[in-house]
């Protein structure tokens, strides 16, 4: 693996033990020191080498002459009086913000990250590609996001999502230094199990994710059951086709033994009627899947509705009748702007606005 370079310095916290090891040989450095390094910034979430009580002044100032230390600012905290999701806004050292997500299950506490600053998958209804994309997000970024959210809450995350603003498949090599950090058992140790990617259908990168080795759950934002609707949705059905995602899907349930979950946002009058929940029923039971039916979240600058709630359970039970294993998604934290790239957006308008004197929007 190659190291990763931030502002001209190694960044420290994106590098694996074994890399450290060898950082740490080069430094002239006693190889143990890379492990008390590493657990310092990956198992008790050290915000600055000042924490790190059992290393040496003259061994920290090394490294911070070397290293650039990934951390993220909270800008923001918005809490559900719902249901207690909370939702972070995080300012990066080059003035963008991206934002995560912390819900509470029954089995565990999740954690939704970003993986890029914007997108530039242009999905018709979402609010995080309406500028495009910013740049990826590094390893450190990626883990900061939940390290920081750990700390906040004083409570272990046992389920991370990659779901948040971007396209994790278009920051490949970030995102698999990212997912190998997060599972370390000298790190966090999260369970490989418990971590879902999210990718609206780069099918060239599903196939390399399913040769990784990984036991991570790959869900595919399908939205739509045939071509002609999922163009209108998704500008990247016009790269790849259903049939294409379709063998790629199942490539990776072959290779992984995990069984994918489609994600389909149920957008009234365009994708919710009878024939799509026949024609998704077609496309779901030749695959070892899972249906996680989402109403979309309508976005102001998008004319796009939410189906309604009786139709939304028409749908389920047309899928449940054809066999097909189906969710609805628990809408979490509507009234904190839960949708993707909503909270961003909001921030990023709020500043336009404070520069011409107008008023604050969040
Ligand atoms: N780029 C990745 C992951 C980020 S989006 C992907 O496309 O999967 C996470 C999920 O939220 C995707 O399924 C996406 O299509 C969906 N999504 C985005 N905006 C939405 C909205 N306004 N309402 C409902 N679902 C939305």
């Amino acid at each position: 693996m190659q190291t990763v370079e931030t502002d001209g310095k190694t960044d420290v916290k994106s590098l694996t033990l074994e890399e450290l090891q060898k950082t740490m040989e080069d430094m002239g450095e006693k190889a143990f020191r890379a492990k008390q390094l590493y657990q310092w910034m990956h198992e008790k979430l050290a915000g600055s080498y000042e924490e790190m009580t059992n290393l040496s002044a003259s061994f920290k100032e090394k490294c911070r002459e070397r290293f650039w230390y990934a951390s993220l600012e909270t800008v923001r905290v918005q809490e559900s009086k719902i249901d207690g999701t909370r939702k972070y806004l995080f300012g990066l050292r080059d003035g963008n913000v991206v934002e995560s997500v912390w819900m509470q299950y029954k089995h565990g506490n999740s954690v939704c990250i970003s993986s890029q600053v914007g997108c530039r998958m242009g999905c018709r209804f979402c609010a995080s590609t309406l500028d495009g994309l910013e740049r990826n997000l590094t390893p450190s970024e990626m883990l900061e996001q939940i390290y920081s959210i750990t700390k906040h809450t004083g409570q272990r995350v046992s389920n991370v999502v990659v779901m948040g603003t971007g396209e994790p498949m278009d920051n490949y090599d970030n995102l698999i230094r990212f997912l190998k950090l997060l599972t370390d058992e000298n790190g966090l140790n999260v369970s490989q199990r418990n971590v879902t990617v999210s990718t609206c259908g780069l099918v060239p990168r599903m196939k390399q994710f399913a040769g990784e080795g990984l036991q991570v759950t790959l869900a595919l934002s399908l939205h739509a059951s045939n071509d002609e609707k999922r163009r209108k949705l998704m500008p990247i059905a016009n790269k790849y086709s259903i049939r294409e995602l379709m063998e790629a899907c199942d490539y990776y349930f072959k290779q992984t033994g995990r069984r994918i979950t489609f994600e389909y946002s149920l957008v009234g009058g365009v994708n919710d009627t009878d024939e799509d929940a026949e024609e998704l029923s077609r496309l779901a039971a030749k695959l070892c899947c899972h249906v996680n039916l989402i109403p979309v979240n309508p976005i102001k600058e998008r004319d796009y509705v939410q189906s309604e709630a009786k139709r939304v359970l028409a749908f389920k039970n047309k899928l449940e009748r054809n066999k097909i294993n189906v969710t609805i998604r628990r809408e979490m934290g509507r009234d904190i702007d839960g949708a993707c790239g909503q909270l961003r957006r909001k921030h990023k308008e709020s500043i336009s606005m404070e520069g011409t004197g107008g008023q604050q929007g969040c």
